[in-house]
């Protein structure tokens, strides 16, 4: 990825590494691992982890492996395990040929977990669920010994070769780890090591029945690749010990640090994949690349730049703390972004008529327009003008309150790029009182939209070319819930009775400037006043352009930073 002079802030995960690398522990190296489980589309919380783990390493000189924690068959999938690629690339990481999958290393933890039985330190349980759980204790009482505890070395290893095997039903065994039924840590009370699961693996197909859990197949993994910090969220700090003793109890020779921090929690939306997966099932947005969602994939559709999500992950920080983060500091990376990039248009959303009376029928003029004021170097560009015209129709009023500055019968304003227009009439539909047309006269004078005589108008707005337009499909989008923390159930509520009913707002028939004509995929363009846009990636044809607003230009982050004298 492309290096820029700026020096990222310290964290405490940063610090902890420089000083394994001065203390030239693991002789100095540094390897880090994104190790998501393809159980559903990554999401800005993992943009953070990713960031996080392929930023430390390449500071350090080290590599970030990528791994799928695929030890889960039946909720996994290919569309996941390709789209988490895809979204990791789009982000501007690259894990070069270290591509691993915890299936990788089946054959070896199998093996791990007979040198376990061999020690005496696993065995072969046949309690039930429901008894496993009643012997497991509580937080403030102590577990039981399971009876099976105490099973002979040679009988475990039978059974647990059979277990590999088939020749028992789901569930009748499970394969633990013996370790403490009293721990107040109740992750060390005789955890599950692997159980016996007929569900086909996307990758290891039926070759196994018996797949390994979470906490035993990760810290393998993690040392069989040599990493030396396992970096992962708050959820696991419980888990580190368990993490510790798997690879003390096999004595591997590489034992990764885990080091553990806040998840990113962002307002307005939800982060599991769980309640992200339901929102997609119930087909409350369009799929996981809704533009709404705060997967990777829905962000890139919506318009936001890999450089802006980057730039946001390094702002909120690294620590350890659990905190939620303000959506609008989100959106106030991608404008700072788009600000310097998206080249300024127009667009008019809500089109309204109008005529230029004094306007030859037959002239086209093609008036000069700046690409974008912040950078001379991206250049003008021609807009057509001609006697009818369209413009926004919240941009008139009949009858304007005091402080409505724009059109309104009698005033004159400015039209960008453009000339003064003056309002002399509105025609409205005979049966429903609707205003269809305005007729206007311009003042020849203002050409480029100043006056000679120095008259001033209180307003500019944009327009189109009735002739030239575009005809175009807008989407405009909202928060997805309606509340700051939707997941906080606290209440008693579902999350869903939060979503927002007006997250999506489609605009079927909106009129843009001809320079858009054939603007591909992904393109991004700031619509003057009304916002960024991007054309869809997935619906939009040259024939019927489709343009999601990324982000409206009303800067909320900047005037809370403001209101708060940061
Ligand atoms: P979920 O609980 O929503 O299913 P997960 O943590 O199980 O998410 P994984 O695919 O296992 O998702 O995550 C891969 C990596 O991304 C893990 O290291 C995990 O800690 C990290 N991660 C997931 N969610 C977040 C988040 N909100 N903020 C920071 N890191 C995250
Ligand atoms: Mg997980």
């Amino acid at each position: 990825m492309s290096t820029t002079e700026y020096t990222p802030p310290p964290n405490f995960i940063r610090t902890i590494i420089a000083e394994d690398v001065k203390a030239n522990k693991n002789n100095g190296r540094v390897m880090t691992r994104f190790p998501p489980e393809p159980n559903g589309y990554l999401h800005i919380g993992h943009a953070k982890s990713i960031c996080l783990n392929f930023g430390l390493a390449a500071e350090f000189n080290g590599v970030c492996n990528f791994r799928f924690d695929d030890t889960n068959p039946g909720k996994e999938d290919v569309e996941y395990v390709d789209s988490i690629q895809a979204d990791v690339r789009w982000l501007g990481f690259d894990w070069g040929d270290r591509l691993y999958h915890a299936s990788d290393y089946f054959e070896q933890l199998y093996d791990y977990a007979v040198q376990l039985i061999q020690e005496g330190k696993a065995y072969v349980c046949s309690l039930t669920s429901e008894e496993t759980r009643a012997y497991r204790g509580t937080l403030t009482e102590p577990g039981k010994d399971s009876p099976y505890r105490t099973r002979s070395v040679d009988e475990n290893l039978d059974l647990f070769q059979r277990m590999r095997a088939g020749e028992f039903e789901d569930g009748a065994h499970v394969l633990r780890a013996k370790i403490d039924m009293a721990s107040p840590n109740l992750n060390l009370r005789d955890p599950v090591m692997y159980r016996i699961r007929r569900v086909t693996h996307h990758r290891t197909g039926d070759k196994w029945c018996i797949y390994p859990m979470y906490d035993y197949a990760h810290g393998i993994s993690d040392s069989i690749e040599g990493i030396t910090h396992s970096i992962c969220t708050m959820e696991y700090e419980d888990h580190r010990p368990l993490y510790d003793w798997f690879l003390d109890a096999l004595a591997l020779e590489c034992h990764p640090q885990q080091i553990e921090f806040a998840r990113l929690n962002l307002s307005y939306t939800v982060m599991s994949k769980r309640k992200l997966l339901k929102l997609v099932q119930e087909k409350h947005v369009a799929g996981w690349d809704d533009p709404r969602m705060p997967t990777l994939a829905g962000m890139r559709r919506r318009g936001y730049t890999p450089e802006s999500i980057r730039n946001f992950c390094e702002r909120i920080g690294v620590g350890k703390k659990e905190s939620t983060v303000d959506i609008a500091l989100l959106e106030h990376c991608i404008r700072e972004d788009m600000n310097k990039k998206a080249p300024r248009v127009m667009g008019v959303l809500n089109p309204l008529r109008v005529v230029i009376e004094n306007y030859p029928e037959d002239r086209v003029e093609e008036l000069e327009a700046v690409n974008n004021p912040e950078d001379a170097g991206m250049g003008t560009r021609k807009v057509p003008f001609s006697r009818v015209l369209y413009i926004e129709r919240e941009d008139f009023m009949e009858d304007p309150p005091k402080k409505f500055f724009r059109l309104s019968p009698g005033r004159e304003v400015r039209l960008r790029y453009a000339y003064y227009i003056t309002c002399k009439e509105v025609v409205k539909d005979e049966k429903t009182g609707e205003i269809i047309e305005l007729r206007c006269t311009y003042d020849p004078q203002t050409r480029g939209g100043d006056s000679p005589d120095g008259r001033k108008v209180k307003a500019t707005l944009h327009w189109v070319s009735a002739a030239h337009a575009i005809q175009a499909e807008v989407r405009l989008y909202d928060h997805l819930f309606s509340v700051p923390n939707p997941a906080d159930e606290k209440d008693g509520q579902d999350f869903m009775a939060h979503l927002n009913p007006k997250s999506l707002e489609v605009l079927p028939v909106c009129r843009v400037e001809p320079s858009l004509k054939g603007a591909p995929a992904g393109s991004r363009y700031q619509f003057e006043r009304q916002g960024y846009f991007c054309v869809d990636l997935n619906d939009s044809t040259p024939d019927k352009p489709v343009f999601n607003r990324t982000v409206t230009l009303r800067d909320t982050w900047a005037k809370i930073v403001k209101a708060e004298g940061k």
